[in-house]
C-alpha cells in the first residue's frame, strides 16, 4: 500500500468508491472506502483496487456500506429516468420493486419515494400505465382479440387485463377498441 492510497482509505475519501476497496485484515471484512463504520489502524488495513480480489482472498462484503451494490451516482433526475426506462423495457414482465432496485443498485424505499416525489405517480401506476399504453396500441391498430393483446403486454389473464386496463382508462379494453373503431367511422 502506497501512503497516497493510505491517505484516500484514512481519509475515507468518497470519490474513491469504487476504484479502490478497504479491507480490514483481522475482520476479513471488505469496505468501500467512504464507510463511516469501524475504525482504521495502518497496521490493519489492506487496499484492493477490485472487489473481486478482496473476496478471492476470502473476505467479505461488509454488510453496512455494501461495497457489492455501488450505490446510485448520478442525481435524482436521472434516477427516475432510469427507472423509466427500466420499466418501459421490462413492462411485459411482472412488476417486481426488488428487481427494479436491484438493477440501479439502490434501496426500493428511497427509490419509491424519490419517484413518486418527482412524478407524482407510483412505480406500479407507471408500469401499468405503460401496459395500457401499449395494450392501447394493439386495439388500435392489430388484428389481435383483446385477450391477446393482453397476453402480449404482460397480463396474467384476461380478466387481470380488463380489470386494470378499466382502472387506468375508465373503460374494459372491448369498450375501448368499439369507442375506437366508431370514432373512425364517424
Ligand atoms: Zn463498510
Amino acid at each position: 500500500m502506497t501512503k497516497e492510497e493510505w491517505q484516500i482509505l484514512h481519509d475515507r475519501n468518497p470519490q474513491y468508491d469504487g476504484k479502490l476497496f478497504c479491507g480490514l485484515i483481522a475482520q476479513k471484512v471488505v469496505c468501500q472506502v467512504s464507510c463511516p463504520q469501524r475504525s482504521r489502524d495502518i497496521e490493519n488495513v489492506a487496499v484492493f483496487s477490485s472487489l473481486e480480489d478482496a473476496l478471492a482472498q476470502g473476505y467479505r462484503p461488509c454488510g453496512h456500506c455494501r461495497p457489492e451494490k455501488p450505490g446510485w451516482k448520478g442525481s435524482r433526475h436521472e434516477l427516475v429516468e432510469a427507472a423509466r426506462q427500466y420499466i418501459e423495457a421490462h413492462s411485459t414482465e411482472k412488476f417486481s420493486l426488488a428487481a427494479l432496485s436491484g438493477a440501479l443498485y439502490i434501496n426500493g424505499s428511497y427509490l419509491l419515494r424519490t419517484f413518486k416525489e418527482a412524478t407524482g405517480c407510483t412505480l406500479l401506476w407507471y408500469h401499468n400505465h405503460i401496459r395500457c399504453e401499449k395494450a392501447k396500441e394493439l386495439l388500435m391498430r392489430s388484428d389481435l382479440s383483446v385477450s391477446q393483446a393482453g397476453e402480449q403486454t404482460g397480463f396474467a389473464s384476461s380478466s387481470h387485463f380488463s380489470h386494470v386496463f378499466k382502472k387506468m382508462e375508465g373503460m374494459t379494453p372491448s369498450e375501448f377498441r368499439s369507442a375506437y373503431f366508431r370514432q373512425l367511422q364517424s
